[in-house]
């Protein structure tokens, strides 16, 4: 069989050569004294570039969401959060089980909850009532299909909380997607809420590894919380000389892969049978129907895979595309043949 064109997610792009290298290198010290002199650079480099004081390496970005969530919280709190929000969706119910809360979810657009909706579901304070603790936003929303949250949405989503003095976390996995989207500083997308954690293991290719951003005070009441999760480590050098490289020669190719996106989401819209508006995908994820097939996904995507393209099934209907370093634009356009011939063979339609 030919090559495998890996659209399943970014997570699967591989370090590049000058990661390796820089691993190779890495000056490495014990990370849980405080010594490690290549992972203190990473954070020092991750707060700049993010804006904000300081930050935390994580070993993923799920420990990253629930760090930053049990540092804000409190046992019994109640946590608003969009609908679809990956940390509703994705995080194996960690926020009632890790930080003891409860969740109450609000339907948003592309990620975007209405202010009136934040608003309405703030918990006043009565007798019978948790305290609401946490707002959590997500830019690039990843099951809205790599939806951009301007600054202007995150600030007026962030204001309803903050008036109430309730702190804004964002799930920013893929937040310099969004500021390549939109072509702002990732920091005007950051500046409105109080804590962020991005991925250096998706888009930007590094190994593994995700850092949590905010106020000093937040970050040193973080790394106890890290502790305990089991997410001290030692000589993580290493793997901050993969990251350092991802945020230093990583972020501004990521238009390559939303031009990728858009080539592919294009071409998906020109194949009778499938459902795809191109305008409506910004970044790198792309979602697309297989409704009209009289197929399911799930067969689908099993389909594709015996021809050599991965990609993942996100719903009965849906399956989802995603663009990174690692799928070129000849690869993009190899799939879309294969994709072609494989709908062709089904004549359900
Ligand atoms: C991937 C992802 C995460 C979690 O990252 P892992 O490193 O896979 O744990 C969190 N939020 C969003 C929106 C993601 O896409």
């Amino acid at each position: 069989m030919a090559e495998l064109i890996d659209l399943r997610s970014d997570t699967v792009t591989k370090p590049t050569a000058e990661m390796r290298k820089a691993m190779a290198a890495a000056e490495v010290g014990d990370d849980v004294y405080g010594e490690d002199p290549t992972m203190r650079r990473l954070e020092a480099i991750a707060a700049e570039k993010i804006g904000k004081e300081a930050a935390m390496f994580v070993p993923s970005g799920t420990m990253g969401n629930q760090v930053a969530a049990m540092t804000h919280l409190q046992r019994g709190d109640e946590v608003i959060l969009e609908a679809e929000s990956h940390i509703f969706y994705y995080e194996v119910g960690g926020l009632a089980l890790l930080s003891g809360v409860q969740t109450r979810t609000i339907q948003g657009r592309k990620g975007f909850m209405e202010p009136a909706q934040i608003a309405a579901a703030i918990r006043p304070d009565d007798l019978h009532f948790p305290r609401t603790g946490l707002l959590c936003l997500e830019n690039t929303h990843n099951r809205a299909g790599g939806a951009v949250l301007t600054a202007e949405q995150t600030r007026v989503m962030a204001q309803v909380a903050h008036e109430r003095g309730i702190p804004v976390h964002l799930d920013g996995a893929r937040i310099f997607n969004a500021a390549i989207a939109l072509g702002t500083d990732v920091r005007e997308l950051t500046a409105p809420v109080d804590s962020v954690m991005f991925c250096l293991s998706k888009g930007l290719g590094a190994p593994v590894g995700s850092l949590v951003a905010g106020r000093k005070d937040f970050i040193d009441k973080a790394r106890k919380v890290r502790k305990l999760l089991g997410g001290g480590l030692r000589q993580s050098g290493i793997l901050a000389a993969a990251g350092i490289v991802a945020l230093e020669q990583m972020v501004d190719r990521l238009v390559e892969d939303h031009v990728n996106a858009r080539l592919l989401a294009e071409g998906l819209a020109n194949i009778p049978g499938l459902t795809i508006d191109p305008d409506a995908f910004p970044t790198n994820i792309l979602i697309c129907s297989v409704a009209k097939l009289g197929i399911s996904a799930q067969r689908f995507s099993a389909l594709l895979a015996q021809h050599g393209v991965l990609a993942n099934p996100t719903s009965p209907t849906e399956i989802r595309f995603v663009t990174h370093k690692d799928v070129t634009k000849t690869q993009i356009k190899s799939a879309l043949n294969i994709i072609n011939q494989i709908v062709k063979a089904i004549d359900q339609f």
